[in-house]
């Protein structure tokens, strides 16, 4: 049985267009079939990106109050739609229920922000010298393109569309070709609020996909986010192309316990850092650094991850190659003689033999140097590093070439204080195993976890997504009163 298309979201509703066929996409929960992207040729990109010239001319002249009230019914239909969106978040990525519906939270929160547009892009007037003022004004740039990745369906998109639109743009969204569908139903819901046509648009492909459009003339910026090495080539074509690129990559977190760590809130921390979405998240605790005799914090650890239950607690890894990847750390590092505390690689799950499952892994007594202590291994796994001092600790978070998230497990305000100084990261945590800021609070690493200027929500989103006019007025003075004077 051939397996049904899975359409592109064009001039407000779905459209299937012939395209090149990319291989049949399954659920990672259970290996049903999920249907076939047909990669967008240039042909299609053409006409995506001149219909969406075209809703640029009338979008950006509608008044940012009025821009913004689609955003407002959005947040309020998503809310609505809140079971049927976590169902298909689950669908496509294999997260549970739980977490595909704290994604979408999370990602209304930057549809909550943008929905504050006018109070936020308020512009700022100056008498720079007698008689003469300076003020600024902000205005979008253009058709403007976001380019995501799988694990998050629904919240990376949203760190983008809110404010790249309420700002006056227009916007081609290439989802990851492993997560095609929930971008089509976000699309519906934002044309239902009463989003113009051509201002949102899905156009499903895979890198020939972002190459074209990154060389895309009509397009003026693109924001990225995946992996780094992507997000490193993705910045670097889409300069050379002369637009402006934001590309957040990926990450290798490292979480700090100290000897006088409250044990039972770290257990539980760590473990739902580390293992959440299973493992697939560019804020997931990947490296524990355990500070001298902790080793009572190390059995809670261990005792909590046992709790877990594939398939219940935890999901699915997002494809067979990417379970392989993750199980293929697991057996080097056991050949190497490192030791699995727990060892997830053995798991089935009833009912669900043809979905993409490996339990927790928590492995103990890695060196620096070790690649489960160096690469993103993005699945469910814990590599423990034990260390004398807490400026060791800090010695190795630094050397990371990556700089996403870091925390530290201490009672002690001041201990916390040295650590939150010294480390290398653009999100920190004390006691908290995944720092994401909580919007206004903006979404950004450092390091080759970001290329390009700026986080990607809050205010530095709004500055990415426009550009400023700065205006300076003089008039002669009149003698003549006017009904306003
Ligand atoms: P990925 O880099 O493989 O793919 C991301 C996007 O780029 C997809 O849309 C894909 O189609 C496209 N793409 C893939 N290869 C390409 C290439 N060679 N040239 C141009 N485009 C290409 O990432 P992924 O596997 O979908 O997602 C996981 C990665 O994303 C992890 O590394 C994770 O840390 C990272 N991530 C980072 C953040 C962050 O905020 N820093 C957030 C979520 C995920």
């Amino acid at each position: 049985m051939s397996s049904p298309s899975i359409p592109h979201f064009l001039a407000g509703g779905r459209r299937t267009c012939a395209g090149r066929a990319l291989d049949p996409l399954t659920s990672p929960v259970d290996g049903r079939p999920l249907g076939t992207v047909q990669a967008a040729d240039s042909a299609l990109l053409d006409t995506t990106v001149a219909d969406a010239r075209k809703a640029f001319l009338s979008w950006k002249a509608v008044p940012v109050k009025e821009r913004v009230q689609p955003l407002f019914r959005f947040k309020q239909l998503a809310e609505q739609h809140c079971q049927e969106l976590s169902a298909l978040i689950a669908a496509e990525s294999g997260k549970t229920a739980a977490e595909a519906e704290a994604g979408l939270r999370k990602g209304l929160e930057v549809v909550e922000y943008a929905a504050a547009f006018p109070q936020l892009i308020l512009g700022e007037l100056l008498e720079v010298s007698t008689g003469v003022d300076c003020y600024s004004r902000r205005f979008p740039l253009g058709v403007c393109a976001g380019i995501t990745p799988f694990n998050f369906p629904a919240m990376v998109p949203l760190w983008m569309i809110p404010l790249a639109i309420a700002a006056g743009n227009t916007f081609v969204h290439k989802p990851s070709e492993q997560v095609p569908l929930t971008p089509l139903r976000l699309g519906e819901l934002l044309s239902e609020a009463g989003l113009p046509d051509g201002v949102y648009n899905v156009l499903q492909g895979d890198r020939g996909t972002v190459e074209a459009i990154l060389d895309h003339p009509g397009i003026a910026a693109a924001a990225f986010v995946g992996s780094t090495p992507v997000a490193r080539a993705v910045y670097a074509r889409g300069i050379a192309a002369g637009k402006r690129v934001l590309a957040l990559g990926g990450a290798k977190n490292h979480l700090v316990a100290m000897p006088d760590a409250d044990p039972v809130m770290t257990a539980k921390n760590v473990v739902s850092s580390a293992f959440g979405c299973a493992g697939q998240r560019c804020m997931a605790a990947s490296t524990l650094l355990v500070v001298g005799d902790c080793q009572h914090v190390v059995d809670a650890i261990v005792a909590e991850t046992k709790k877990i239950r594939p398939g219940i607690d935890m999901g699915a890894l997002i494809n067979a190659r990417a379970r392989a990847r993750v199980a293929g750390y697991l057996d080097r590092a056991a050949q190497r003689g490192l030791a699995l505390l727990v060892d997830g690689r053995d798991v089935t799950v009833p009912g669900r033999e043809g979905g993409n499952y490996l339990g927790p892994s928590i492995i103990d007594g890695a060196r620096p140097g070790d690649e489960v202590a160096c690469d993103e291994i993005f699945g469910p796994t814990l590599t423990i590093l034990r260390v004398a001092s807490l400026d060791e600790a800090i010695a190795i978070e630094n050397a990371s070439p990556y700089g996403n998230a870091a925390s530290i497990y201490t009672q002690d305000g001041a201990t916390a204080a040295f650590f939150e100084q010294r480390a290398n990261a653009g999100m920190i945590g004390i006691n908290i195993g995944v720092p994401v800021p909580r919007e206004p609070f903006a979404f950004g690493g450092w390091n080759d976890s970001r290329f390009g200027t700026g986080d990607i929500t809050g205010r530095d989103g709004i500055a990415f997504w426009t550009k400023t006019r700065k205006v300076t007025r003089k008039w002669s003075v009149s003698a003549s009163k006017n009904w306003m004077s």
